[in-house]
């Protein structure tokens, strides 16, 4: 089933940012479980690529704004199979392909080097105008944070995608409620938000960034007519009950003798989900 495998496959990715930020000691493991379901729904579900061709021109486009969520899409890329499983445990040391940020030089499947917020979405739209004026049927899907929404430069990307009537376009916000600098709402208010990007000329959907049936409903559900964009509500630590009740931190600091403590968690909460 569908749903079942991008489920699966989330689970499985959890396990690997927990065993990635044991390796490293530190990581951005509480945005990296929240956001596992997206993450999942699109590469099991809705990219196209070839894993042993990641530069492969027909592909999907795959764009991470945030580049500090590199820890869940490197365990998104393990399950795709466009890097080995094995490689995860190089996270974040030297010479590893698996920089702590996000790198386009260093990753495969990596397109871009996110980490200056803002710029993610800018990058989409030229990359969807290009691949269109080229004929392509390649899609662009990009992975922005609700802190990137205070960016004008988003916005400004926003209403040059809906001038283009970038059909081939799909932005996803993981809204978390939190930014580095403290909770959304107390840094800049941007709700309403799906009013915000309806006025901008995008379809509009809004989900639980955390249940699966949902988003493959909203990717369902997207335009080819004009950009789209699914608002996704998601909790930080997701599948981890002892991260999800913690107080929130932009980096959430988890202890050595933690991290087991996190997997059993994780196993034992995911057995209750239905198959
Ligand atoms: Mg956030």
């Amino acid at each position: 089933m569908r749903a079942q495998r991008v489920r699966d496959a989330a689970y499985r990715m959890r396990h690997h940012v927990l065993d990635m930020g044991e390796a490293q000691g530190q990581g951005y493991v509480g945005q990296a479980l929240g956001a596992a379901d997206m993450l999942a729904a699109v590469y099991v579900d809705q990219l196209t690529y070839r894993a042993e061709d990641p530069h492969w021109e027909g592909r999907d486009r795959f764009l991470l704004s945030t580049g500090h969520y590199a820890i869940g899409l490197y365990a998104a890329l393990a399950e795709a199979g466009i890097i080995g499983a094995d490689e995860l445990d190089s996270y974040g040391s030297d010479d590893s392909r698996l920089p702590m940020s996000g790198m386009a030089s260093y990753t495969p499947g990596m397109e871009i080097s996110g980490g200056s917020l803002g710029h993610g979405l800018t990058v989409a739209v030229g990359m969807a105008l290009g691949l269109r004026h080229q004929g392509s049927q390649a899609r662009v899907i990009n992975f922005l944070s609700d802190g990137e929404l205070d960016e004008g430069s988003t916005w400004e990307a926003a209403m040059g995608a809906s001038h283009h009537r970038l059909g081939n376009l799909v932005a996803m916000v993981d809204i978390n409620a939190l930014q580095a600098d403290g909770p959304t709402v107390g840094v800049l208010r941007t709700e309403p938000v799906a009013d915000k990007w309806a006025a901008c000329g995008w379809h509009v959907q809004r989900v639980d960034g955390n249940d699966v049936d949902a988003l493959l409903a909203a990717f369902d559900g997207i335009s080819t007519e004009q950009p789209s964009v699914i608002l996704c509500d998601t909790i930080i630590g997701r599948g981890v009950p002892m991260l999800e009740q913690r107080e929130k931190a932009h980096f959430m600091r988890i202890d050595a003798d933690e991290w087991q403590i996190c997997r059993d968690q994780l196993t034992e909460g995911y057995r209750g989900v239905p198959a």
